[in-house]
């Protein structure tokens, strides 16, 4: 595996590379969320670009950012275990060179307004800027996004759209621990006694999925509340939405396609979680 961390030595690099690139962009404090995108990312392509850039850009809340895990070494040794060919570690410089200020929004339609677009201000601009930055410079065929972002998918989704669209964007399903928890950076946040009680949110997930169609979705959404806050969590959203509209559904709807989402604390920890019915 190969590691850069300047713009221009990877574009060099990435230029002699005669098949095709996968790209699989991330944060860092990588887990078997990440490490299945790059499989994912390698059986389809000959070359597997990762990078691990702590986007500022995309933290609306500065604690957040300073407390984001950073286990670079940790990292590098996970990686060499896979097929990921090239790892790329920027600096802040080298993917915003003129600064992180936005010259001008994206056009990320109505799916950027609702749940995370409405409890973190900012968030999918600063997603939507770094992943563009990302895709200018990497250049892949493929790109491996994770559906425990499931939004995230629709934001990105709609920024190549306008500004690589020859891009194509390969949703990969949620990688859980054996209780269910999706696996997270931010579960190493976590101590002991929330760690104990985090899978509450998928077991919740998959309760109201088991009940699609059979009840109505505001008493098991008022019931669910009422249940993850027994247990602790602060709930911010617990929405059903049409996952191709991004619209809130008040009830379920046979004729849609629907995902239900979940965005809660629990102690400092912001965790969000995602099933589609
Ligand atoms: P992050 O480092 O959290 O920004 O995530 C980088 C990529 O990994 C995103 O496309 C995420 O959706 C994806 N990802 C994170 N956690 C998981 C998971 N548990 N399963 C699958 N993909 C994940």
């Amino acid at each position: 595996m190969l590691i850069f961390s300047s713009g221009l030595q990877l574009q060099q690099h990435l230029q002699k590379i005669k098949g095709t690139i996968g790209f699989v962009p991330t944060m860092g404090a990588l887990h078997e969320g990440h490490l299945k995108l790059i499989s994912q990312a390698k059986a389809s392509n000959d070359c597997v670009v990762c990078s691990i850039f702590v986007n500022p850009t995309q933290f609306n809340n500065a604690e957040d950012l300073a407390k984001y895990p950073r286990t670079t070494e940790q990292d590098i040794q996970a990686l060499l275990t896979t097929a990921c060919d090239v790892l790329f570690l920027p600096a802040v410089e080298d993917i915003y060179p003129n600064g992180t200020e936005l010259k001008k929004p994206y056009e990320l339609g109505f799916a950027a307004t609702v749940l995370e677009g409405a409890f973190r201000p900012g968030h999918f601009q600063g997603v939507a800027q770094v992943v563009d930055r990302l895709l200018e410079l990497v250049k892949p065929h493929q790109l491996f996004l994770g559906q425990k972002d499931l939004q995230q998918i629709a934001i990105i989704r709609a920024m190549a759209k306008i500004h690589h669209p020859q891009v194509e964007i390969c949703a990969v399903p949620t990688v859980r621990a054996a209780d269910g928890l999706a696996k997270s950076s931010r579960n190493q946040r976590l101590n002991a006694a929330e760690r104990a009680i985090a899978p509450v949110i998928y077991q919740t997930l998959v309760s109201i999925q088991s009940k699609a169609g059979l009840a109505s979705f505001a008493i098991i959404k008022k019931e669910s509340i009422e249940f993850l806050e027994s247990k602790g969590l602060k709930v911010e959203y617990l929405s059903l939405i049409d996952s191709n509209t991004w619209e809130e559904l008040e009830e379920f709807d046979n004729q849609k396609e629907m995902a239900v989402l979940i965005a809660a604390f629990l102690g400092p920890v912001r965790l969000i979680d995602n099933i589609l019915l």
